[in-house]
């Protein structure tokens, strides 16, 4: 099937409202992943509205996981067991205005914290494509956003509530807890259930958003810097069909020390002349404003509206971090891959990250790259693909994102992480039976 025929049978769903279907034991359809590809092992869901349900549930269970919204594309959420939901809980704790910090509990989304911070005159330091995922499982997964010198969403995590697999609770702070603390805040759901997060918080900004189309690629290689840094969050957009990045996505904040100027040219790329979708068939409702208009952070910092289907609906990712040195080498290693690549994908996205000192990050220790596909959902395709690109990027010292596709062998992955065998030791002190362990930690981590 072609990229247009694909998309023509998907774009009707996408283009809708996103409705998001009823979870629980009670419900007749299957349980899956957001994206429909993950099948989960058992429907039994128990909502849990306090944190002491919480802590019973973890007493009752010999093995089970959180769910969060259930946006990964891989089984790292997935249970054979049961699932927990912290979604009943999702009320802002405290927003601390003097320390600059909030306090959520842990199934709280983006979507609905950040207009809570804008009107309250606050911000995170950045977003992800979309905001309609709980900040405790974007940030067990070390979700990021772009810009060379923002973190990921995790680095913004200052303290953690924890109950462990006791069931006593567990505060963890970076003012107290030190390196224990950079080994619980990208979790990977293995250390317990998050039941409270504190945020860094900054004023709130006003951003504006330009997209320029048909950048030239020679023009990405000599001037990769100067583009990057052009904005305070950008993302290039491929499908590697041609010599060109399709889409630059610049989001400027309006209170920059110097300010985006957008000409009609930008290294070759012209200006875009409406609001447009990263995949440029399908419609722009979706997405966030451009052309400029002025709107507060968390309206620009995503690509995709709150209340709407955000990418393609359906579809895989996987996503590959490389460290900032070796990105042009990486971007045009995949691009020799453009034969076999384009034809299983919609589109890819590349973006900067800075580097964080957490200890399971893909950023870790490492200002980084990443080179993003959205893929057609056609597994057996894509998993032929995938082993293709990740030896290609071995060189460049690959690490993949723990919440997508793919299928770099588990020893090579933890050889890929310095610290895990102190995370696994914190797993232990934590979790000594495996409570929260499952055929993906299992696999990965633990090598089990
Ligand atoms: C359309 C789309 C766009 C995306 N865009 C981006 C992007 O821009 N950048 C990026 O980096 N990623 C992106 N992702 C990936 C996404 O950010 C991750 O999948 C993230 O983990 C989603 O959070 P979740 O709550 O939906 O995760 P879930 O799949 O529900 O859970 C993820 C992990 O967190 C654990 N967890 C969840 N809640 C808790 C808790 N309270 N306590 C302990 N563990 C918990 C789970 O057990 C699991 O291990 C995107 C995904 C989709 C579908």
């Amino acid at each position: 099937m072609n990229k247009r025929t694909f998309l023509k049978l998907c774009s009707a769903a996408a283009a809708s409202r996103f409705v998001s279907p009823v979870l629980g034991a009670e419900s007749k359809e299957k349980l899956t992943n957001w994206a429909g590809n993950l099948e989960y092992g058992t429907e039994q869901l128990t909502p849990a509205t306090s944190e002491a349900e919480v802590q019973q549930f973890v007493k009752e269970h010999r093995n089970f996981k959180v769910l969060g919204t259930r946006h990964c594309f891989n089984d790292i959420a997935d249970s054979r067991n049961a699932f927990l939901s912290l979604k009943p809980q999702g009320r802002v704790v405290t927003l601390d205005k003097t320390a600059r910090t909030v306090t959520i509990e842990a199934g709280m989304t983006y979507g609905q914290l950040a207009p809570y911070l804008h009107q309250n005159g606050f911000a995170l330091h950045n977003l992800a494509s979309l905001p309609h995922i709980s900040v405790a499982g974007a940030c067990s997964t070390a979700t990021h956003g772009s810009g060379e010198k923002n973190g990921n969403l995790s680095t913004a995590v200052s303290a953690l509530e924890i109950v462990l697999a006791s069931g006593e609770v567990r505060t963890l702070s970076r003012a107290k807890d030190g390196e224990t603390f950079k080994g619980a805040v990208v979790g990977l759901g293995a250390l317990g259930v998050i039941t409270k997060i504190t945020l860094d918080l900054q004023p709130t900004f006003m951003m504006q958003q330009w997209v320029y189309q048909d950048l030239p690629f020679d023009q990405l290689t000599k001037n990769f810097d100067a583009i990057e840094g052009a904005g305070y969050s950008v993302s290039l957009f491929t499908d590697w069909r041609k010599p060109l990045i399709n889409e630059v996505w610049l989001k400027c904040r309006m209170d920059a020390e110097h300010k985006f100027r957008a000409e009609p040219e930008f290294y070759g790329g012209r200006l875009a002349t409406r609001n447009l979708h990263p995949i440029i068939e399908l419609s722009a409702e979706n997405c966030t404003e451009q052309m400029g208009v002025p709107g507060p952070w968390y309206e620009r910092l995503p690509h995709f509206r709150m209340g709407f289907t955000p990418s393609a609906g359906k579809e895989l990712q996987s996503e590959y971090f490389v460290p900032r040195e070796h990105a042009l080498d990486a971007i045009l290693a995949v691009s020799r891959l453009n034969e076999m690549v384009s034809p299983h994908l919609l589109i890819t996205e590349i973006r900067t990250i800075a580097a964080d000192d957490l200890w399971m990050s893909t950023c870790y220790q490492r200002p980084s790259v990443t080179i993003h596909f959205t893929w057609k959902q056609d597994w057996p395709a894509v998993s032929k693909v995938l082993p293709v690109i990740e030896r290609e990027l071995t060189p460049f010292k690959v690490r993949p994102h723990w919440a997508k596709l793919f299928t770099i062998p588990p020893d090579q992955l933890r050889a890929k992480y310095d610290q895990l065998p102190e995370f696994v030791k914190l797993c232990t002190q934590f979790d000594p039976q495996g409570k929260f362990r499952n055929s993906f930690l299992n696999r990965n981590i633990f090598a089990a």
